[in-house]
């Protein structure tokens, strides 16, 4: 089963011309300004405010922001990356498999499909299905935090699907990743329990 799931993580591709430079750099101003005027605890809230979950069209360009008000789970994860190393958090990608229930994957099959973009290959099986986040260190302790949905990865307030398998994508500065108490092998597929 787990050979079955290529997805790499989502990256935001950069035209050559000034438009992804200027989206990105107003992004980060954004940003920037959250820090003064937003809370410290858990930054990048405010991409909920601009944005909603749903389709996008890969590759996915930075100026592509200007023009949307959906991203998916990878535009999310990856902006929310950029966005909290600016900040200076130490933090490093995850994919994960959750399990939904069937008229969830219904639901959000239905909700990709009347969308002229993408596909909906991230819906694994009417049970499951594929997600992107983030492993950060916050006050020296692990998070796995969901940038979609601000909030923990398999929070009970979470909408989506609960984690069932976990990979992380690149080191996290050299700490070992427990979810839990099942360690995470850098760049392999491992079962996990529903609770970090
Ligand atoms: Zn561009």
């Amino acid at each position: 089963m787990n050979d079955a799931i290529t997805f790499s993580r989502s990256v935001i591709s950069t035209h050559s011309s000034q438009c992804c430079v200027d989206v990105r750099s107003w992004i980060e101003a954004r940003d920037d300004a959250d820090q003064i005027i937003g809370s410290a605890s858990l930054p990048t809230g405010w991409l909920q405010d601009i944005y909603e979950w749903g389709p996008s069209a890969w590759p996915f360009y930075w100026c592509d922001l200007a023009s949307t008000k959906e991203m998916d789970c990878g535009v999310f994860a990856d902006i929310a990356q950029i966005l909290l190393e600016r900040r200076g958090y130490l933090c490093a990608r995850i994919q994960i498999v959750e399990s939904a229930l069937p008229a969830q994957t219904k639901f959000w099959a239905e909700k990709w499909s009347s969308s002229d973009r993408d596909s909906s290959s991230w819906i694994l099986d009417d049970g499951r299905v594929y997600h992107e986040a983030l492993a950060v260190i916050v006050d020296n302790e692990l998070l796995f935090f969901d940038p979609t949905e601000h909030l923990a990865v398999g929070s009970p307030h979470s909408t989506g699907g609960s984690p069932t398998q976990i990979r992380l994508t690149e080191p996290l500065h050299g700490r070992e990743v427990y979810w839990g108490n099942t360690k995470l092998t850098l760049g392999q597929w491992t079962q996990v329990d529903k609770t970090s």
